[in-house]
């Protein structure tokens, strides 16, 4: 991107790699549209480049609230979000159920009872 400026002198390695450990959190599809905002609206290279980003990055956030809510959750190999969606036939007809994650806790909807992936197997067919 400091190509795009035409800066007389590049950063250098070690420049780009703070740089690079200050916006390694933002994921690879908000960067391009970032990298575009700041091509588009400032005319010079941003004084601090990774607040900038950082700036922009929360309000591309704003504009996707679903990545943010996305972002919030960890990888549990347990269940999906939190939340684990399971199955039981009764009498010949099959019903949905959603219970929270008991291993990560990490959802806190009040409205599915907790329990935990293991318990939810012996009386249910459960989904990954
Ligand atoms: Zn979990």
């Amino acid at each position: 991107m400091s190509a795009f400026y035409e800066r007389k002198v590049q950063p250098t390695p070690s420049t780009a790699d703070l740089w690079f450990e200050k916006i390694k959190y933002i994921p690879e599809e908000a960067l391009k549209p970032i990298e575009k905002r700041i091509q588009g609206e400032c005319e010079h290279w941003p004084y601090n480049i990774t607040s900038t980003m950082a700036s922009y990055y929360s309000q591309w956030l704003d504009s996707h609230p679903e990545k943010r809510a996305h972002d919030n959750f960890f990888q549990c190999s347990d269940c999906s979000e939190g939340l684990i969606f399971a199955k039981k036939v009764i009498e010949g007809k099959k019903y949905s159920y959603v219970f929270r994650c008991t291993k990560c806790r990490q959802n806190h909807n009040q409205n599915y009872p907790a329990m935990s992936r293991l318990e939810l197997m012996e009386n249910y067919e459960v989904a990954k």
